[in-house]
């Protein structure tokens, strides 16, 4: 039988993917050539961006569609699958499944299910029920489930997560309700992750989470708590071990949480990449108190002067809010702009300035 993806939005539905596609294979499943003839089409999608989630709600009444004319399993996962489960089921009858965050580890029921020809069935619930909601969605695991790999068969580089979720609340942004809280991956199944990946022949990782800084661990045994540069002085050692991956980089960022220890860790283990992912978001701090980034203009300039110190050969590179009439911070009007430009200044880094959509706390938008 064979499957296909299609994936919206950021890096770590890229991960995700590649983490459930990784399990159709061990489970003998093939990739089609084209989604128009596979037999299990799985959109990993976004709400970050409004464009995005127009466009899945196109390629859903494609597929289900089709469905008239062939035999086709149509899932959707990720963030929409997460904030609009109702709404989907509702209005695409034909949609086979709504795998939402925190339910991918029912991907291999579902897989096997699917490919002997029945209806996942959720356990503890009974068949007529689940046939009567038409989906595997609504399991109430509240525990976000990281895959031991991403990692594609021959590719050079790897994608591995290393935390989920944020804390930050930051207004504009919809990940805090649709990927929930921050909980970071165990430091073991990292570092043994590295192993497996400088053995598969990998060069680059790129370690990734909505808020790397972020990422805490506690370790069983000594209880003690293992943060973001912490982990990758371990991660440095271990990979010395093997001694084949060459670079390291992790995004995103938040400015506010970047530390001066996680400087001296960048600047001391050449493994990591000199760069940085900094997104300042606006240049204004009224904007920015607005935003919740919990940073201001001049904190922002003095952590690139720090970095640029201890680092020289660093390139720094951000992204900034772009506003739409679907904003939803409203003090970011056009006089404001202008300040946008701060972290351009004298040093001329690459920009990316995005669009979000309209926030609410079950419609949102992100960052
Ligand atoms: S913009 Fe980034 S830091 Fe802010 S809430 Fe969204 S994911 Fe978290």
């Amino acid at each position: 039988m064979t499957y296909f993806f299609e994936t919206y939005g950021c890096q770590m539905n890229y991960a995700e993917s590649a983490s459930v596609a990784r399990l159709l294979l061990d489970l003998g499943w093939t990739v089609a050539e084209t989604a128009d003839v596979a037999d299990l089409v799985i959109l990993n999608t976004c709400s970050v961006r409004i464009t995005a989630e127009t466009r899945v709600f196109g390629r859903i009444y494609h597929f289900c569609a089709q469905k008239r004319t062939r035999k086709l399993t149509l899932i959707v996962m990720g963030c929409m699958a997460e904030r609009l489960r109702d709404e989907l089921k509702k209005k695409y009858a034909k949609l086979d499944y709504v795998v939402g965050m925190f339910e991918r580890d029912s991907f291999e029921a579902i897989f096997r299910d699917i490919g002997e020809g029945r209806k996942y069935v959720k356990p503890g619930k009974s068949p007529t029920a689940a046939a009567d909601e038409g989906s595997a969605d609504e399991m109430p695991v509240n525990t976000y489930y990281f895959a031991p790999s991403s990692h594609e068969k021959g590719a050079f580089q790897a994608n591995v997560p290393i935390m989920n979720g944020c804390d930050n609340f930051c207004s504009y942004c919809i990940v805090p309700y649709v990927r929930g809280r921050e909980v970071s991956r165990d430091m073991e199944e990292i570092l043994a992750e590295f192993d497996t990946l400088a053995d598969q022949g990998v060069r680059e990782v790129t370690l990734l989470g909505q808020n790397v800084n972020s990422y805490r661990y506690t370790e069983p045994e000594t209880g003690s708590v293992v943060g973001f540069p912490e982990l990758l002085t371990r991660i440095a050692r271990r990979i010395e071990v093997k001694n084949r991956i060459r670079w390291v980089r992790f995004i995103s960022s938040h400015p506010k949480d970047l530390s001066d220890e996680l400087i001296e860790v960048i600047a001391r283990e050449r493994v990591f990449c000199r760069y940085l992912h900094l997104p300042v978001q606006h240049g204004s701090n009224r904007v920015l108190e607005a935003m919740n980034r919990k940073y201001t203009r001049e904190s922002y300039l003095a952590l690139a002067d720090r970095i640029k110190k201890r680092i020289p050969d660093v390139a720094l590179s951000t992204r900034t809010w772009k506003r739409r009439s679907t904003s939803s911070v409203p003090s970011a009007t056009k006089p404001h702009s202008c300040t946008i430009i701060i972290p351009v200044r004298e040093r001329k880094p690459s920009t990316c300035p995005t669009a979000y959509r309209k926030k609410s706390r079950k419609n949102g938008s992100p960052g």
